[in-house]
């Protein structure tokens, strides 16, 4: 029985729970209001983090153009002489076959990461590479410029300076170009000028192509210069800059 008033006691007329349904029935708006809200600052968090993701992607490709000004273009660096060829020896017993191959490096490191461009090496140890097969391996690459690295020598030690030799006129400008950015550096060195070279690796090339002589190992202000790591950082930085000026204006 006691039951059974309790059970008939719980009933919607009863006023306590007529009271608690008003209150909640009161709040109910108020929470789903709060929910909409939060839902709609959820979507618009949401969808400001997708735009910037989207935004993020869309720069990269540009940013990527910028910072790679030589991308699609291949750049054959040759190290002269090697192997059976020590080339020119110094007073202080550099080989220029060595110094070469420590310039090329310096100078491959350099357009990897600064440029995008496509780096070949005629060789990358001491080995003996003949001069036909180094043009070959521009002519198969059709690549956009080889690049011959030298140091010159004269029977007096006297001579210092720095030439870019090029095959053609329809080459000179990118000689030039290389150049010029080459005695912005103030090496503290003779500037000997853009000729055109009768060298076997630019006679044959079938693409274009210069042969930097960096300084005379037969002087030894010179000789010292190029056998210094901060040498072939700066020299490289001033040739890849070169580079850049004339393939941005093609
Ligand atoms: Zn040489």
């Amino acid at each position: 029985m006691r039951r059974h008033t309790k059970r008939t006691n719980m009933t919607n007329n009863d006023p306590i729970y007529r009271l608690k349904k008003s209150k909640k029935s009161k709040r109910a708006p108020k929470l789903a209001l709060l929910g909409v809200l939060s839902l709609l600052v959820l979507g618009l968090v949401f969808y400001y983090n997708l735009k910037e993701v989207r935004v993020h992607v869309e720069v990269q490709p540009l940013m990527a153009v910028s910072g790679r000004p030589l991308e699609g273009k291949t750049i054959v660096i040759d190290p002269g002489h090697g192997g059976k060829h020590p080339g020119s020896i110094g007073q202080l017993g550099t080989f220029e076959r060595d110094v070469t191959l420590q310039m090329a490096k310096e100078m491959e490191q350099e357009l990897l990461e600064k440029t995008g461009a496509t780096v070949l090496l005629t060789r990358n140890q001491d080995e003996t590479v003949d001069l036909q097969q180094r043009v070959d391996i521009a002519a198969e690459a059709r690549a956009d410029l080889f690049l011959s690295i030298h140091f010159d020598a004269f029977t007096t030690n006297d001579v210092e300076g720095m030439t870019t030799y090029h095959k053609d006129s329809h080459d000179q400008p990118i000689a030039q170009a290389v150049h010029d950015r080459l005695m912005e550096k103030d090496f503290d060195t003779r500037d000997r000028g853009v000729r055109v070279g009768d060298y076997y690796v630019l006679r044959e090339n079938t693409v274009p192509a210069l042969l930097l002589e960096l300084g005379y190992i037969s002087n030894e202000k010179d000789e010292r210069r190029m056998r210094s790591l901060d040498f072939h950082k700066e020299a490289s930085e001033a040739i890849v800059e070169g580079m850049i000026d004339y393939f941005r204006e093609r």
